[in-house]
């Protein structure tokens, strides 16, 4: 599943740079999570980075993105595919 970003997000801004995939970026209000960039931080670490660091714990799990662990890795593959395609 991908994350997501509630509007109990106070625009800290401290998650934006954790985020390896580059799936969080500033929304109209507040922070939003791009769902199709998100793989829950696998691949690349154990936890999602988001969530360790958000003060407010606003950062659930989006209903709307159900994945399994394996669905996530092939996202990441094909996530991390398009960045040596593109540099
Ligand atoms: Fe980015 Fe990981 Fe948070 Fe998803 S869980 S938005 S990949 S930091
Ligand atoms: Fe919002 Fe949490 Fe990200 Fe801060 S860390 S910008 S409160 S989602």
């Amino acid at each position: 599943m991908a994350l997501m970003i509630t509007d109990e997000c106070i625009n800290c801004d401290v998650c934006e740079p954790e985020c390896p995939n580059d799936a969080i970026s500033m929304g109209l209000a507040i922070y939003e999570i791009d769902a199709h960039k998100c793989t829950e931080c696998v691949g690349h670490y154990d936890v999602p980075q988001c969530r360790e660091v958000c003060p407010v714990d606003c950062i659930p799990l989006n209903p709307e993105y159900v994945e399994s662990q394996d669905q996530l890795m092939a996202k990441y593959h094909q996530l991390t595919n398009k960045k040596i395609k593109i540099s």
